[in-house]
């Protein structure tokens, strides 16, 4: 199975994403990790990326399509995979398209604006695995600790205000179109964000049939 889960910043596909990779035992590329991995090391995708990312702005089709399409060619993914934050832009899906992946499903997970703003400014994440919590929906068991590795847990800078804003105008303006995009190839398939995270995963694998 190869799936795309779209969505506003926030939306839940980190969360979503995590539940059914180990479900479906696939594994999940999500591009904003792999570039804020780049970040931490130092590498040169990480000196490009930092001034669209701090601006809350997206990172030039030609790197993340450059990324996706070396990831996309090891071996773990051969059985399926599931994109997280790929593609945020026509010009990504057709990229994608062109590198004669078939995409089988797509699942856009609704959040209104006024609630992607409570969402995204309660994130923290665990600075060690990555791991997503929200301070008030999703805390984790002790104040600033990560459940899983014990990390401690910390804001993204992008999750501030201000960026959030220009995050989601970035959202309306260039990757709400992929949804009549993928529409268009009958591969679309809407399910409510807002509510139980666990009825949330349930209505998105009855959406792909899985
Ligand atoms: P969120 O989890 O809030 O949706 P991501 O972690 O996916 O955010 O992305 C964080 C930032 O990384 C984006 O604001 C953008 O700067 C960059 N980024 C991630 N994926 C892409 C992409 N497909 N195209 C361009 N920029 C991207
Ligand atoms: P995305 O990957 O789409 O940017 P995340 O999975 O990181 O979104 O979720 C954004 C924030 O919202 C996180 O703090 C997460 O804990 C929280 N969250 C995720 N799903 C829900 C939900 N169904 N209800 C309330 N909060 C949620
Ligand atoms: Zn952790």
């Amino acid at each position: 199975m190869n799936m795309i889960l779209l969505g506003a910043p926030g939306a839940g596909k980190g969360t979503q994403a995590a539940i059914i990779c180990d479900k479906l035992k696939i594994p999940t590329i999500s591009t904003g990790n792999i570039i804020r991995a780049a970040l931490k090391s130092g590498t040169e995708l990480g000196r490009k990326a930092k001034s669209y990312m701090d601006a809350g702005q997206l990172v030039p089709d030609e790197v993340v399509i450059g990324i996706i399409r070396e990831r996309l060619q090891e071996k773990d993914c051969e059985n399926g995979f599931i994109l997280d934050g790929f593609p945020r832009t026509i010009p990504q899906a057709e990229a994608l398209d062109a590198m004669g992946i078939t995409i089988d499903t797509v699942v856009d997970i609704e959040v209104s604006d006024e609630e992607i703003i409570r969402r995204l400014s309660g994130r923290r994440v665990c600075e060690a695995c990555g791991a997503t919590y929200h301070v008030e929906f999703q805390p984790p068991k002790v104040e600033g600790q990560c459940d899983a590795c014990a990390g401690a847990l910390v804001q993204r800078k992008d999750d501030h205000t201000a960026t959030v804003r220009e995050r989601l105008n970035v959202y309306h303006e260039q990757t709400e179109p992929l949804k009549g995009y993928y529409a268009k190839q009958g591969k679309l398939h809407e399910v409510p964000g807002e509510g139980d995270i666990a009825e949330i995963t349930r209505l998105t694998l009855a959406a792909i049939g899985a």
